[in-house]
């Protein structure tokens, strides 16, 4: 409102100025003057109210993108790049609450220049029609700019996201990229990649080029008018001298409306692109969210039973489970045996509800696991994967990621159940080591047996090991059997072995191919019963010869 009086006040000062009125002229210079003030300080608060306002829905927004994110189905996060979750939890979130910044400033940039209108409206009515046609052209061309812009940004923020997602895999896998000495390779495809993204980003420039070149030269011409206008007026004695020299300096600053409502017509799009990105992930089907019962398990047994499960990852692919049935009794030692691609991390994927099964039916202790809750099901399932992530903390700290409560002698009694206690003692700090990101100063033997101390402090029911396919060294192979006999007898204990000799002692082994259970029985009716698993055998003591 302050804005909208300012410039009429001002307007009506060179009025009276030229009346030689002098103490309407002081009054009204000392209302501006207080008039002033009070805007500075209202535009500090507002200022200051804003970047709360925008700080407060930026960490909102974030956090509940993040929380969604940490709920999508395995099936949503295996068929998008990491980009896409990268890029719309940290650049379109910020975009987003950024609206709150600019709409205050630009706002009342824009009610500054509203106040102008009146005062010309009062001084002239023609030069008043003639800066509102003005306007309106110069303004139709920006809108025009900003839709080209924006269906050009929307293109860009999908290939930002591509490029993001291949960034963040090479630094993924940046000891792999070394190790295949594969660096000019990668480096050329991020070239392309990056080469492109820029590409479009100079598009989107272009648009914004081509469109200002044509609005400032539209702004010369209308200025050129102007002039031709104010002048006319003059001679014709509609308009005072003093009158048509404000409304020519009040002429740039309505054509920075323009600029104004471009960038404001620009904030809003692009507020309604990141919103739309942002809550694709939030609500769309597009990104489903997994689904759990609301049965709960406090501490289960370990039963549990396949039946007539049928399970395919992708509509596209086969089928990867084919009509799979079996039962497993509580602290029995079952083990897993087939080829490459069998389909055996994906019974200990469904059994940890990572992906639903397209038909037949799988249970906890004779519940449904469609019906229990998260809890129920991941809270009693431990999984040892193949190389299991250790986090870039001290090796104590690891360990109270599972139980937080542990004490000294349970923590060093369950790394010496998992054969790992001597290792520890010998580093320079002992438990308090930090490890590195992922566990990289720790050997593969060495991530899998720390793994299996968490599972021991863990304490649940179910355990799930996925035995590591890089041979390991005799020794370190052997210390890792021995820490999974620790854990018989009291435990379920699923393996999935890739060496024969792990499993010689499971109180069964089902052997799997292409999905089916084509034999099952302890180690020596195999041998006898099953062709394939007896090939399997041999061909494994011939690579120890
Ligand atoms: P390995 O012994 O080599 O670990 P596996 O018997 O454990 O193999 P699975 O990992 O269960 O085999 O894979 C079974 C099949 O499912 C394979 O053909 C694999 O390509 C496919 N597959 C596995 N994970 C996915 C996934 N996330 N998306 C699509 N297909 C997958």
């Amino acid at each position: 409102m302050i804005s909208v009086v300012v410039p009429i006040i001002s307007a009506n000062i060179i009025i009276y100025l030229t009346d030689s009125m002098f103490y309407q002229l002081l009054m009204m210079a000392s209302v501006l003057c207080l008039l002033e003030m009070l805007r500075s300080m209202l535009n500090y608060f507002s200022r200051y109210y804003s970047m709360v306002i925008f700080r407060e829905s930026f960490i909102k927004i974030q956090t509940a993108l993040g929380k969604n994110i940490l709920r999508l189905e395995n099936k949503v996060i295996d068929s998008n790049s990491s980009g896409v979750f990268i890029q719309r939890l940290t650049s379109d979130t910020s975009r987003l609450a950024d609206i709150f910044n600019v709409l205050n400033l630009y706002l009342s940039r824009i009610l500054i220049n509203f106040g102008i209108f009146i005062a010309v409206f009062i001084i002239n009515f023609w030069a008043f029609i003639y800066l509102i046609v003005m306007v309106l052209v110069l303004y139709l061309i920006e809108r025009r700019r900003v839709r080209i812009y924006n269906s050009k940004d929307k293109e860009f923020r999908k290939q930002n996201e591509k490029v993001t997602g291949f960034v963040s895999e090479i630094v993924r896998g940046l000891r792999n990229i070394k190790m295949l000495h594969s660096e000019d390779s990668f480096s050329s495809e991020l070239h392309g990649q990056v080469e492109e993204l820029n590409q479009s980003r100079y598009l989107m420039m272009q648009v914004n080029n081509r469109y200002n070149c044509l609005r400032f030269c539209l702004q010369d011409i209308f200025h050129l008018g102007l002039i031709f206008l104010l002048v006319y007026l003059i001679t014709m004695g509609n308009l005072a001298v003093a009158n048509g020299l404000v409304i020519h300096n009040y002429q740039g600053r309505v054509t920075s409306i323009i600029d104004i409502l471009g960038m404001l017509l620009q904030s809003i799009k692009d507020f309604n692109l990141s919103c739309s990105r942002v809550f694709a992930i939030m609500y769309s089907d597009q990104f489903s969210k997994e689904k759990f019962g609301s049965r709960h398990l406090d501490k289960v047994n370990g039963d549990f039973c396949f039946s007539h499960v049928n399970f395919h990852y992708d509509s596209n692919n086969r089928k990867v489970l084919d009509d799979l049935s079996f039962e497993v009794h509580a602290n029995e030692t079952v083990a897993f045996v087939g080829k490459s691609g069998a389909g055996k991390s994906t019974i200990f994927n469904l059994l940890c509800k990572m992906y639903d099964v397209d038909s037949g039916s799988i249970t906890i202790d004779g519940v449904d696991i469609s019906l229990l809750d998260k809890e129920s099901i991941r809270g009693n399932i431990t999984i040892i994967s193949q190389s299991p992530y250790i986090f870039h903390l001290s090796i104590r700290e690891n360990l109270r990621l599972v139980q937080p409560d542990m004490t000294e002698d349970e923590m060093i009694n369950a790394c010496k159940l998992a054969c790992i206690h001597e290792f520890i003692m010998s580093l320079p700090d002992g438990y308090d080591t930090v490890v590195g990101e992922g566990g990289v100063n720790l050997s593969g033997g060495q991530r899998q047996r720390l793994a299996i101390a968490r599972a021991f402090l863990q304490k649940t029911e179910i355990i799930l090991f996925d035995e590591a396919t890089s041979a390991l060294d005799n020794e370190t192979q052997r210390e890792i059997q021995k820490a999974i006999s620790n854990l018989q007898k009291d435990y379920t204990i699923l393996i999935i072995a890739h060496r024969l000799s792990t499993i010689i002692n499971s109180d069964r082994i089902l052997f799997i191919e292409d999905g089916k259970i084509v034999g099952e029985g302890r180690h020596k009716e195999l041998l006898k019963k099953c062709p394939s698993y007896r090939e399997l055998y041999e061909a494994e003591l011939k690579n120890n010869e």
